[in-house]
């Protein structure tokens, strides 16, 4: 999948919204210090379902909203649009009945985070899986931040078998399964208590 376009509102310093178009090839942004180069990695990361505030930099998820500045007051929420070419229909069955697929996600002050594809509500999970599945995603070792480098010759032999695991495309394998592990639990749970429930009857 091809990412095309993205778009940021009120998410970091990026107050206005803001496009930045992604072409064939290599893009390439510079700046000075500060100007918001990391940021826009960040919301690139975030509109893939990132949950982790620390990822992006912050305490709370909600320090992704502008927090204003001398000649701005601060925003109530930050919005990221990604589209995403899918010309060649790679996307997940779920999703693959279009060209392009415009994947949203808003912050808004007290409510919390919402995504939509192509203009239908989804949960982040559906977001997560479908980037996931393509092996793209918001852990992708295809993004690689500050310092992330030295943190992988670091690692632990565990952590960097998850980067591994993520580059083969498998994570979204493994949340299914610790999803499938729950609901089996689960379902032993309810078998335990209609023993307990037959025994007491019999
Ligand atoms: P460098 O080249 O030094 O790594 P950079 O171009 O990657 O810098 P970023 O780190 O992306 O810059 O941007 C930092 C800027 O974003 C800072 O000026 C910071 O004040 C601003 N910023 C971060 N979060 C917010 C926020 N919630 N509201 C307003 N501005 C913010």
């Amino acid at each position: 999948m091809h990412f095309s376009k993205l778009r940021l509102t009120g998410f970091k310093s990026f107050v206005d919204p803001t496009d930045l178009i992604i072409n064939d090839g290599l893009t390439g942004v510079v700046g000075p210090n500060g100007c918001g180069k990391s940021n826009l990695l960040e919301a690139l990361r975030w509109v893939m379902g990132e949950n982790r505030p620390t990822a992006m930099r912050g305490g709370g998820m909600e320090d992704v909203i502008f927090a204003g500045a001398k000649s701005r007051p601060a925003r109530n929420f930050a919005e990221v649009a990604l589209s995403i070419d899918n010309s060649e229909r790679l996307a997940p069955a779920a999703f693959n009945d279009s060209d392009t697929l415009d994947v949203i996600r808003r912050i808004t002050r007290d409510v919390g985070s919402a995504y939509q594809v192509n203009g239908k509500d989804v949960r982040a999970r559906d977001v997560q899986m479908l980037f996931a599945d393509a092996s793209t995603g918001a852990h992708s070792p295809a993004l690689v931040r500050q310092g992330q480098i030295s943190e992988l010759i670091n690692a632990k032999p565990k952590a960097r078998r998850r980067i591994l695991e993520e580059a083969a495309g498998i994570s979204g394998l493994y949340q299914r399964r610790h999803e499938a592990e729950l609901k089996l639990k689960s379902a032993e749970t309810n078998l335990t208590r209609v023993d307990d429930v037959v025994e007491q009857l019999a």
